[in-house]
C-alpha cells in the first residue's frame, strides 16, 4: 500500500520491490507469486506492454489494447503482490529505499530493477522531435499519427516537391524494429491505402531503410541478413547499408551528405538503458546498462538485481546478452529464484540464458528465423513468427483479438486501426516557421 511507504522494513515477510513491469519485472513477480515474501511492483504505466508487436500499432494494424494488459489485472490472483503506478526517480542503496516522483518512498529488503531502455540519439537528442523512436504506446501512437498524416498531407500538397516529401518515409536503423517498420509502411502504402486516395497514388511512396553498419539485422547470420534485404527490396524498399545519418530536421534527413526531404522519420537505431541504473552507483557500460555479477546481482549489493534491457551480463559469451524478451523473462525468473534461495540461506545460482533462437518479420509471408538447429526464411519463417508471438502475448482475449485481426488483414489487406486522433496537424508548421523567421530578423 502507498500508505505504508516510508515505513521501515518489517521482520517478516521480507519485502521485495520490483521496478518495472515489462518482461523482466513481470516474470520476476510471477515467480514470487504466492511465495512467503511481500512484493511491490512499481511501474510508471498501468500496463504490461508486448513490445514486439508495437510496430503493428505504429502502422495501424493493431490497437493499443490488443498488445497491452493492466498489470493489476495480470497479477490480481497473487495476494502477496501489490501494484503501484508511479515513476521511480532514484534508488538510495544505503537506506534501501526506492524514491518516486510523487514523493512516495518504498523500503525494501530485496530490489529487482527492471526499468528497460529508451532510444539513444548518439548525442543528438534534438533529433527526437523529428524522428520519434518506438518503445511504448505513446511512441507508437505518435508514429501512427505521423505516418497516416503524411498521406493526408500528400493528398493536399500544393507542389510535386511537397508531395514527394510527404510520400517519403525514412526508417533509421536496420535492426529487427527498423526492418519490421519499413516492411509494414510498405504494406500500408502499397496495399492497404492503395485505393483510398484520389489525388495521390500511395503505392508511389518511397521507403528508405538506413543502416550504419555493413548489413541489416547484424545480429543474424550473414545469409539471413542477405535474405532479409532481398525480401525488403522485393517490396520496393530502398535499403542503404554502411550509411550514416548526420542530421534530422522537420524537413528531412541527411544521409552521407545527401539531403532527403521527408516528413516522416522513424528512429530505430540505438538503445540507452534507463537512467535509474546509474543511481545504483554500480559500473555501467556505454549503453548505460548495469554491469551485473554472474547471478544477476549488482556488485557489492547481493540484495539488488538488475535485469532485462538494463543489465549488461557478459558471463556467457563474453559479450552482453542481446536486448530480447526471452533474455528478460529468463532473467526475471532467475532473479526471483535467487531471492528465494537467499532467504533459505542458499547460495544464489549463476544465470545461464537458454537461447531458443531468434526471428524477425519483414512483412506479409516474409520473415527470417534462426532456431539454432535450423535456419530459414520466407513463408515458413513468417508462420513461425506469427505462432511464437501469439503464444507469448499476455492474455487469452488479446491472443484471440490479434489472431482475428491478422486473419482479417491477411485476406483483406485491411488495417483496422487507421485513426488519426485530433485535427490535422501539418508536419511542417509554416505559420510557426514564418513567425520564427520574423522574430530572428527583428
Ligand atoms: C519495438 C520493439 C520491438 C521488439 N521486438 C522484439 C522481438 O521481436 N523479439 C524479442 O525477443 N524482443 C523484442 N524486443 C525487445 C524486448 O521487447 C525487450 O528486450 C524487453 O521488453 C525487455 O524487457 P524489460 O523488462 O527489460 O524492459 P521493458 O519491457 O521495456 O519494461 C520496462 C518497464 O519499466 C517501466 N519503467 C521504466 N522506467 C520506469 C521508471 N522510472 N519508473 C517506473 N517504471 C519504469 C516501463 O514502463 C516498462 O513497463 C523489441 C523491443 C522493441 C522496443
Amino acid at each position: 500500500m502507498l500508505m505504508e511507504a516510508n515505513v521501515a522494513p518489517t521482520e517478516s515477510p521480507s519485502r521485495v520491490v520490483i521496478v518495472g513491469a515489462g518482461f523482466a519485472g513481470l516474470y520476476a513477480a510471477k515467480e514470487l507469486a504466492g511465495k512467503g515474501v511481500q512484493v511491490t511492483v512499481i511501474d510508471r504505466t498501468n500496463h504490461h506492454l508486448f513490445q514486439p508487436l508495437l510496430y503493428q500499432v505504429a502502422t495501424a494494424g493493431l490497437s493499443p489494447a490488443d498488445i497491452a494488459q493492466p498489470v493489476r489485472h495480470i497479477l490480481k490472483e497473487a495476494k502477496n503482490i501489490e501494484v503501484v503506478m508511479a515513476e521511480v526517480d532514484r534508488i538510495d542503496v544505503t537506506a534501501k529505499e526506492v524514491h518516486t516522483t510523487t514523493g512516495a518512498v518504498f523500503s525494501y529488503d530485496y530490489l529487482i530493477v527492471a526499468a528497460g531502455a529508451r532510444h539513444s540519439y548518439f548525442g543528438h537528442d534534438e533529433w527526437e522531435r523529428f524522428a520519434p523512436g518506438l518503445k511504448n504506446l505513446e511512441d507508437a501512437l505518435e508514429l501512427r499519427r505521423r505516418i497516416l498524416n503524411a498521406f493526408e498531407a500528400a493528398e493536399m500538397a500544393n507542389s510535386d516537391e511537397d508531395r514527394r516529401a510527404a510520400l517519403t518515409f525514412v526508417v533509421v536503423g536496420g535492426g529487427p524494429t527498423g526492418v519490421e517498420m519499413a516492411g509494414a509502411v510498405a504494406e500500408l502504402a502499397r496495399r492497404t491505402l492503395a485505393d483510398d486516395f484520389r489525388r495521390i497514388d500511395p503505392r508511389a511512396a518511397r521507403i528508405l531503410l538506413v543502416e550504419g553498419v555493413a548489413r541489416i539485422l547484424p545480429a543474424f547470420r550473414e545469409n539471413l541478413s542477405r535474405s532479409a534485404q532481398k525480401q525488403l527490396e522485393s517490396m520496393g524498399i530502398e535499403v542503404r547499408t554502411g550509411a550514416m545519418v548526420t542530421d534530422v530536421t522537420n524537413r528531412g534527413v541527411t544521409v552521407d551528405g545527401e539531403f532527403i526531404p521527408t516528413w516522416a522519420v522513424v528512429w530505430a537505431a540505438g538503445n540507452a538503458a534507463s537512467p535509474i541504473g546509474k543511481s545504483l552507483g554500480a559500473e555501467t557500460d556505454r549503453a548505460g546498462r548495469v554491469v551485473v555479477n554472474d547471478d544477476l546481482s549488482v556488485p557489492g549489493h547481493p540484495e539488488i538485481f538488475a535485469i532485462g534491457d538494463m543489465a549488461c551480463f557478459k558471463y556467457q559469451t563474453g559479450q552482453p546478452l542481446p536486448a530480447l524478451s526471452p533474455v528478460a523473462m529468463q532473467m526475471g525468473r532467475h532473479a526471483a529464484k535467487n531471492i528465494l534461495a537467499h532467504l533459505q540461506g542458499q547460495k544464489p545460482a549463476r544465470f545461464r540464458y537458454f537461447d531458443k533462437g531468434t526471428m524477425a518479420t519483414i512483412g506479409r509471408n516474409r520473415a527470417i528465423a534462426d532456431l539454432k538447429f535450423i535456419r530459414f526464411g520466407g513463408y515458413l519463417a513468417w508462420l513461425s513468427w506469427l505462432f511464437v508471438h501469439l503464444i507469448f502475448l499476455v492474455g487469452l482475449r488479446n491472443r484471440l483479438l490479434v489472431l482475428f485481426q491478422w486473419t482479417w488483414a491477411y485476406f483483406t489487406f485491411g488495417r483496422g486501426a487507421r485513426l488519426i486522433y485530433g485535427t490535422f496537424k501539418p508536419q511542417i508548421d509554416r505559420a510557426r516557421e514564418k513567425e520564427e523567421k520574423a522574430a530572428s530578423r527583428s
